[in-house]
């Protein structure tokens, strides 16, 4: 497979991406021609909507079911079109239903297989899972177009265990838990951190490597292909790590 240019679809709402800075680094590192766009949803309509509102999943323990929204569901999918800061609350959508979707709404003449599209939203994809049979949050649904949900990011890859250990018993006791989100400050993603921008870089990776080779991603923690469980996995592989392992530099210099 190979890619003659890449569609960027910004989020406007999390600035923090700096998209005009992602589209350097992809034409940096992959030596490929990249079109930033807007939001994907600024092309979007009625129909979407109702289709977006239909992926919502309610029930996390149950494989996908088609939901029948209503039409305060489907209003608020469209007033999110305009202002994607509306998506206060973390709503959870079907990864694979979502990206049939945006797949749908992307332009006939720039849909070729040498076209590749990468979309940011802050809409939080989630996907089934057949090993423990509930849904969970997905930092990225790797296909074409490639969803990265910059919510994912935040809330996908999980916290250190003593956080929720802490945060349940604070809760217990009714305390504020604001000196508790201090003691562990720094050692996961909140929301507007400005290092999502250096990590978004490391989706971006694993949604070209996956189209180009099949494999997204690496299971060593040295690598910005990892795709990770926990918060400090995820800054450690893209902060401090910050590059490819030996055998995907290797691809990389080989595509
Ligand atoms: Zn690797």
């Amino acid at each position: 497979m190979k890619i003659s240019k890449i569609f960027l679809y910004d989020e406007p709402s999390v600035p923090e991406l700096k998209i005009t800075r992602l589209g350097k680094f992809i034409e940096d590192t992959f030596g490929i021609k990249v079109k930033i766009r807007k939001n994907i949803f600024s092309i979007a309509n009625d129909s979407d909507a109702k289709q977006i509102a239909a992926c919502r999943i309610f029930n996390t323990k149950k494989p996908f079911e088609t939901h029948v929204p209503t039409n305060d569901e489907i209003d608020f999918e469209k007033s999110t079109f305009g202002d994607s800061g509306k998506n206060e609350n973390i709503i959870m959508y079907d990864g694979f239903e979502f990206q049939e979707i945006i797949n749908n709404s992307v332009a006939n003449n720039e849909s070729d297989f040498d076209q590749f599209h990468i979309v940011f939203t802050n809409k939080l994809t989630c996907t089934y899972d057949e090993d423990d049979f509930r849904y969970h949050g997905r930092a990225i649904i790797c296909s074409n177009p490639t969803i990265i949900s910059t919510t994912g990011i935040i809330e996908a890859p999980a916290k250190p265990r003593e956080y929720y250990f802490e945060l349940i018993s604070k809760m217990s006791q009714g305390l504020n838990v604001d000196s508790m989100k201090k003691k562990y400050q720094g050692t996961y993603l909140e929301y507007h951190d400005k290092r999502l921008s250096t990590i978004a870089e490391g989706y971006i990776m694993q949604a070209i490597f996956y189209y180009l080779t099949g494999e997204p991603f690496c299971d060593t923690l040295e690598c910005r292909l990892n795709n990770p469980h926990w918060q400090k996995d995820l800054l450690y592989s893209q902060i401090k790590v910050g590059k490819l392992c030996e055998k995907h530099k290797k691809i990389l210099e080989n595509l």
